[in-house]
């Protein structure tokens, strides 16, 4: 007995040396600025919840940096394709950071829509993470409503690497970066956790919710895919911001720019 004990204990400290052996990754979170505009705030209730034509509206992208690996999330309208693009492209907000396009092993999008799905051709040798119900309904024919099916043509029958998901996903398998399913916008809707060692866990919600406004009231946009998907998702990002007492950003919505600092700077 004494000697089956010392043995649990001398594999213990084994385990202990070997998981203290890798330090972690150390992770940061810079935001892009994919573009700004106005917004019809009617087109976002079902319920008539509000009147104003014209409220403000900014389109962020987002760069993960893990390790010495890169990670894109959303990518904004492609430039000159509407005037709420951004007229300075991706590529050249990531060459500031001294970032290539091909060093990027991940490109990560919250939903199939235009403004988040403009600029991922540049992204040669990452793999798309992109949810299962956005891609089929990309690869639909005809293709589903809203889906910006030409800011994929490069990922649809070619060589690069897509991983359709079905559920969440621990991109870098530790825990620090992970994909969360949050259907409802779209079949595939997709919101991203990243756990950040000073600042702490930001939840970045795609189009979860479009503004604050629909986020405390649980409020769903006229054009929306499943309205009870969308509410359970706004729920259970509720949830998140509460268990883990993380800072939640509302990508589209002005008021949440200062959250992060200010590019070219990351949250750590
Ligand atoms: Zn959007």
């Amino acid at each position: 007995m004494q000697k089956a004990i010392r043995l649990l204990a001398i594999t213990a400290v084994a385990f202990g040396t070997a998981a203290h052996a890798q330090a972690p990754a150390e992770v940061t979170l810079t935001r892009l600025d994919c573009g700004n505009g106005f917004n019809d705030a009617r087109r976002f209730s079902d319920t008539f919840a509000y009147t104003d034509p014209k409220v403000p509206f900014t389109f962020s992208c987002y760069v993960i940096k893990h390790g010495s690996d890169y990670m894109v999330w959303d990518t904004g309208y492609l430039p000159g394709s509407t005037p709420s693009a951004t007229g300075k492209p991706i590529t050249e907000q990531l060459a500031q950071l001294n970032i290539k396009p091909d060093q990027v092993k991940y490109v990560g999008i919250s939903h199939f829509h235009a403004d988040h799905t403009g600029q991922l051709a540049p992204f040669t040798n990452a793999t798309l993470l992109i949810g299962k119900g956005d891609w089929d309904g990309i690869n639909a024919q005809p293709p589903m409503g809203g889906a910006n099916v030409a800011g994929f043509k490069d990922w649809m029958g070619t060589g690069r690497k897509v991983e359709p998901l079905a559920a969440d996903k621990d991109v870098f398998g530790d825990g620090t970066v992970m994909i969360l399913r949050t259907p409802g916008h779209t079949p595939g809707h997709q919101a991203l956790l990243v756990r950040l060692k000073d600042k702490g866990p930001v939840v970045l919600v795609g189009d979860a919710v479009h503004f604050h406004e629909n986020y405390t009231s649980d409020g769903v946009p006229g054009f929306n895919y499943d309205r009870a998907q969308t509410i359970a998702s706004i729920e259970r990002i509720k949830q998140i911001e509460k268990n883990l007492k993380a800072t939640v950003i509302i990508q589209h919505d002005p008021r949440d720019v200062a959250k992060l600092p200010a590019f070219p700077a990351a949250a750590k």
